[in-house]
């Protein structure tokens, strides 16, 4: 994705009202975030512990979740699956996240909700080459990244046209 700027960041948001999201805080290793190989920005508040952003282009628009952790975490001696990146780690690196539905929903508390990385950043993640790949050669391995980022891609366009469905 194309580098973006703090404001448009907070326009992108569409799930929010005006005032959330001009108290959004960018991620403090915002400078170091690599635009290029990433589809999606995703962080944790650093100043409102519940709350977690993912920004992402869908069909030339960009497009920003406003997402609120469940505030119970999982057990560690379990393991679990973000259900956008298909990681498997111990539950308790995954959360649940709510997003407010657009619109009328919305307002009348509709919401959203899936598992998701805690630390929603599922991009870096399938950037990795996944185990099942580790032992095939070079091209093998970026096709099943290339694959990843595209099951990334598209769980995350299903979870967004739910957010924006009236
Ligand atoms: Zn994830």
């Amino acid at each position: 994705m194309q580098a973006l700027s703090e404001a448009a960041i907070r326009r992108s948001l569409v799930n929010c009202s005006r005032s959330e999201a001009a108290a959004m805080t960018l991620p403090r290793d915002i400078d170091e975030f690599d635009w290029t190989a990433a589809d999606v920005l995703g962080w944790r508040d650093p100043k409102a512990e519940l709350r977690g952003y993912l920004v992402h282009e869908q069909g030339g628009d960009l497009v920003g979740l406003a997402l609120r952790a469940a505030d119970t975490k999982m057990s560690s001696r379990r393991s679990a699956m973000c259900l956008l990146c298909h990681t498997v780690q111990s539950a308790d690196a995954i959360s649940l996240f709510t997003a407010r539905r657009v619109g009328e929903a919305g307002r009348n508390g509709n919401t959203v909700g899936t598992y998701v990385c805690a630390d929603l950043r599922c991009a870096g993640r399938v950037q990795a080459v996944p185990p099942s790949a580790q032992h095939l050669d070079e091209e093998l391995q970026a096709l099943a990244v290339e694959e990843q980022a595209e099951g990334l891609r598209q769980r995350l366009a299903a979870f967004t046209a739910d957010v924006l469905r009236h």
